[in-house]
């Protein structure tokens, strides 16, 4: 009886520290995450990565809001070192392959995502609605999380990209274009991709993508899994280097070039 009363106890004992090494956890988590506008440890993307194609959608009005949004001050894209040389891997890899990197957007300054937010409260301004989000009534978007406060991107490890094929000039089709707020974005929309095993089917819009639109996301997606990056389960075009730098970090400086010795 009393060495079962110890065990209870011991067992009660684990229990409370358990809760208190979860609660002592989250909370110096939340208190790490830092806020700073400090670059240095920043790289202008085409100085690592001299063959990517910049098409900056959030400097220009061609994006899911129909303006410039707040923080972008040139049309170009900054990345953490880490993260720029990583990348530099992988377009060499696809280089050889017959294409070049084409970049929609990398780091994004807190004050870029604020915009988004601003936008997505504001319900009436749907000026881009046939272009990104046709399927969807705007009040969702925060709901299904297509908007949030934050973004992987504020912490400067992560890139939207597609492939530029030189052969033919154009973009490599990806069955969908970037910032489509759908299903269909989805890396596992009619296939596998941890296969790469094409299934077909339609999402409940009757949309759908080729076997080969398909075989393209993969050839961007392996190029980037191989060079240490992680996918996204809802875009295609989105990727995060695994061991990105700055995991509790959002930085707030503009996008514009970076000068100086980097
Ligand atoms: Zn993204």
């Amino acid at each position: 009886m009393k060495k079962n009363e110890l065990l209870l106890l011991a067992a009660v004992a684990v229990f409370v520290s358990s809760i208190c090494v979860i609660a002592c956890y989250s909370s110096s988590y939340k208190s790490s995450l830092s806020v700073t506008d400090d670059s240095s440890q920043f790289v202008t993307l085409t100085d690592a990565v001299p063959d990517a194609i910049l098409e900056i959608r959030y400097f220009g009005t061609y994006n899911f809001v129909g303006h410039r949004i707040d923080g972008y001050e040139e049309p170009t894209a900054l990345l953490t070192k880490r993260a720029a040389d990583s990348l530099r891997a992988v377009s060499d890899d696809v280089m050889a392959l017959g294409y070049r990197l084409k970049i929609y957007d990398a780091y994004r300054p807190q004050q870029g995502v604020d915009h988004f937010v601003r936008w997505a409260k504001d319900i009436p301004d749907t000026v881009m609605k046939d272009y990104f989000y046709p399927d969807l009534p705007k009040d969702v978007l925060f709901e299904r999380e297509y908007i949030m406060a934050h973004s992987g991107h504020t912490r400067g490890s992560t890139v939207d990209l597609t492939l530029f094929d030189m052969a033919t000039e154009k973009e490599l089709d990806m069955g969908g274009t970037f910032d489509w707020f759908g299903p269909e974005s989805h890396p596992d929309f009619c296939g596998n991709p941890e296969t790469g095993e094409y299934k077909g089917g339609s999402s409940d819009y009757g949309r759908s993508i080729t076997a080969e639109q398909f075989a393209n996301r993969m050839i961007l997606r392996k190029a980037m899994l191989r060079h240490g990056f992680k996918p996204l389960s809802t875009e295609w075009w989105h990727f995060t280097l695994e061991e990105e730098p700055f995991p509790d970090t959002y930085f707030t400086f503009p996008v514009k070039q970076l000068n100086g010795e980097k």
